[in-house]
């Protein structure tokens, strides 16, 4: 609109001002013309006719008046002599009432006059030549206002118009989130728009370069938010992403998955004693190793500190998910070297599994059971792993004949582990614990199969190789003149039963040349507190036969006071759950002093079983506990022709130490061989 004002303002106003302005002028120039005209045709016309006036020729007088009269100014004529007409009389061409000026002149033959010429001009003439001229130039001014308004609209467009509408293309392109798709708009011309377009791709190409920096920093920020950044790991909030995918895949294909919280112990052990560094590097290992026993298709984060989780989107059997639990556990557990130093750090972890869809529907609700899961295994002797919902039959990644075929090729074995009397640091007993050393699954622990045992009718051929081997393995140290005190093999609930297991336990105390009281049978409390009158004759028997019994798990199960005093059993153990919450738990270390107090009243000795700490084990002393067992003195290690705690170790006695052990591991080191 501005425009068109514009070219109207600059166009059709000149125009008419023109217009205006020659009217003003036109007249002022024309009217002297028309005037001198006029006198030129009187003064041709006088001259003209004096020759014939003269001589009297009529015809030519009015012939010359008639020609006279022909001029277009010209339209009345007439000759007067003394005031008399001449013939011919006034002739006239205009009508009368047409405006005329009258002009005269005397017609002079010599120097004497001999008429008076008079001729009336029309007046109109003056009107009509100013509106032509008007006219004329009006069709002037048309012409040039619309040669000038299409220049004007052209070289508008083309310079401006158009130019100004590729700069606000270009400009609010550059304003929209879409400015890189926009293609770049290219500029030619040097003047002002030209060089404005130039500077609007500049600032393009500038806003390119910081959009696709931007993308760059919030792809690397996404990925910081994502991943975890010591493993390189899916974080909690990725994790949960994909397991949200795989659990509408799982739904849809009605697909069961698991998912394993894997939590490492005693991982502020190393921190406390190597450094955060240290902790990192074994974090990162572990990471990696977590990653290398999985499937490709299994997911792998990292929740949070020492906690690691994992998804088995296609998990369809429980044997299936024990063995991938066994096999991180086992990944796990092998030493990390310690960069530039020769040290080598050794942790393990417990695991908890629950399982989609019989455990939980959703990510917090599966996680939660693992994590309780989880907790079971840690309470358990840790190193292991524990699912949801206990007491599946197939949870033992085994089966009935693979288990009868192992027990044939001899692929049990028995580890032993020494009890250690703190205020000596001698071992003062030992207790053997059997593996198996399964063809596919590496070493399993007991957890794995005795449960199988006792249901598949395997387990008193189980009982009696770890009795027997247990036995052997006492002999044997005794002729080598290691005094390893007592020998101490656990019975299961099955053993225990057995009909046979006296007539069995007498057999190979005279194999094997021992002294009942240097064999100790380890039973739980729930195997004792069954079948009353049952346990009360078996006991009576093997107490007969002077082999002593042991109570294994004490401070976890409850057994009353009254069946405790009538069972006597010759040690109590206090177990490793409870241990583990000592020092700081305030509950935990009343217990243990009530158990301990009851143990001395009741003249039974009491066992620590399960430290791993020096605190543990100064409090368990300082309550009056020095018979201890656990990782921090040595970890279940195979039989050898000589125990590794022949000789004490400074870390068995209850004094402060400045020599660290437990988890960290000198490579050089044979003692410190995990299981
Ligand atoms: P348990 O009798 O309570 O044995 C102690 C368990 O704690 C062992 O686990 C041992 O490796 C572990 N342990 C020892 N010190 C520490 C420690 O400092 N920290 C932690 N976290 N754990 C420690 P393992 O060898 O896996 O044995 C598990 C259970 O299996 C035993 O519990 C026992 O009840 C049973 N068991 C072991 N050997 C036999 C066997 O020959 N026959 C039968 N029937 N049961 C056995
Ligand atoms: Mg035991």
């Amino acid at each position: 609109m501005a425009v068109l004002a514009a070219i109207v303002a600059g166009v059709v106003l000149p125009g008419l001002g023109m217009v205006w302005a020659d009217s003003r002028t036109a007249r002022e120039q024309i009217e002297p013309m028309i005037e001198h005209r006029r006198d030129s045709v009187l003064s041709l016309t006088a001259s003209a006719l004096a020759g014939p006036l003269r001589s009297g020729a009529t015809a030519e007088v009015a012939a010359l008046l008639k020609s006279a009269l022909q001029d277009p100014l010209v339209c009345g004529v007439e000759l007067r002599s003394g005031g008399v007409a001449l013939p011919p009389p006034m002739t006239a061409r205009c009508p009368t009432d047409t405006p005329q000026v009258w002009r005269q002149r005397p017609v002079e033959a010599g120097d004497q006059s001999v008429a008076e010429l008079r001729l009336a001009f029309d007046d109109r003439v003056l009107d009509q030549l100013m509106r032509d001229r008007r006219n004329a130039l009006m069709r002037l001014v048309v012409v040039q206002m619309v040669l000038g308004a299409a220049v004007l609209i052209w070289v508008l467009n083309w310079r401006l118009l158009r130019p100004i509408d590729r700069l606000k293309s270009q400009a609010s392109s550059l304003a929209r989130a879409d400015n890189l798709a926009a293609p770049r708009v290219a500029w030619r011309r040097q003047d002002e728009l030209g060089e404005l377009g130039q500077h609007l791709n500049l600032a393009r190409d500038r806003i390119e370069g910081l959009v696709n920096e931007l993308e760059g920093s919030n792809a690397e920020l996404r990925r910081l938010a994502m991943v975890d950044q010591l493993t390189n790991l899916p974080n909690r909030r990725l994790f949960r992403e994909l397991f949200d995918h795989a659990l509408a895949v799982a739904r849809r294909s009605q697909h069961p998955m698991a998912l394993m919280f894997i939590d490492l112990d005693r991982f502020k052990h190393i921190n406390d004693t190597l450094g955060h560094p240290a902790g990192d590097e074994l974090l990162r290992c572990i990471g990696q190793r977590l990653r290398g026993a999985m499937r490709g298709s299994d997911i792998v984060g990292r929740l949070s500190g020492d906690e690691f989780i994992a998804l088995l989107p296609d998990a369809p059997a429980a044997e299936a998910i024990a063995h991938t639990a066994l096999r991180v556990i086992h990944a796990i557990e092998t030493p990390v070297p310690l960069a530039g130093k020769p040290l080598r750090m050794q942790i393990s972890a417990s695991i908890g599994v629950a399982r989609y869809p019989q455990d939980g529907e959703g990510f917090d609700e599966l996680l939660r059971h693992a994590d309780q899961a989880m907790y079971r295994a840690k309470a358990a002797g840790r190193g292991r792993f524990a699912m949801y919902r206990e007491s599946e039959p197939e949870q033992a990644p085994t089966t009935d004949g693979e288990l009868a075929q192992a027990l044939a090729r001899r692929e049990l074995l028995m580890h032993f582990q020494p009890v250690i009397d703190t205020t000596t640091g001698q071992a003062v007993g030992t207790e053997a614990l059997v593996r198996w050393q399964h063809p596919r699954e590496g070493l399993l622990p007991p957890a794995r199969f005795i449960h199988r045992a006792e249901e598949c009718g395997q387990i008193h051929a189980l009982g009696q190789h770890s009795l027997h081997s247990a036995c052997g393995q006492l002999a044997l140290w005794k002729a080598a003149g290691f005094h390893a005190g007592s020998m101490a093999v656990n019975l299961s609930a099955g053993e225990f039963r057995h009909e046979h297991l006296p007539r069995l336990l007498a057999h190979l105390l005279d194999e094997h040349q021992i002294d009942p009281g240097e064999l100790e049978l380890e039973l739980s409390t729930h195997t004792l507190m069954a079948d009353p009158e049952f346990t009360n004759a078996r006991v009576e028997e093997l107490r007969a036969m002077g082999v002593a019994l042991v109570l294994d798990d004490v401070g976890s199960a409850m057994i009353s006071l009254s069946r405790l005093g009538q069972l006597h059993p010759a040690k109590i153990k206090i177990d490793a759950a409870l241990v583990a919450r000592l020092p700081q738990d305030a509950e935990a270390r009343a217990t243990v002093h009530a158990i301990v107090q009851l143990a001395r009243s009741l003249s039974i000795t009491v066992v620590a079983s399960g430290v791993e700490t020096e605190a543990q084990r100064d409090t368990l002393a300082a309550a009056g506990c020095h018979w201890q067992q656990g990782f921090l003195f040595s970890r279940p290690v195979p039989a050898s022709n000589e125990p590794l705690w022949a000789t004490p170790h400074p870390a068995s006695i209850a004094r402060p130490l400045v020599v660290q052990r437990g988890l960290i591991a000198r490579t050089s080191s044979k003692r410190s061989k995990p299981h």
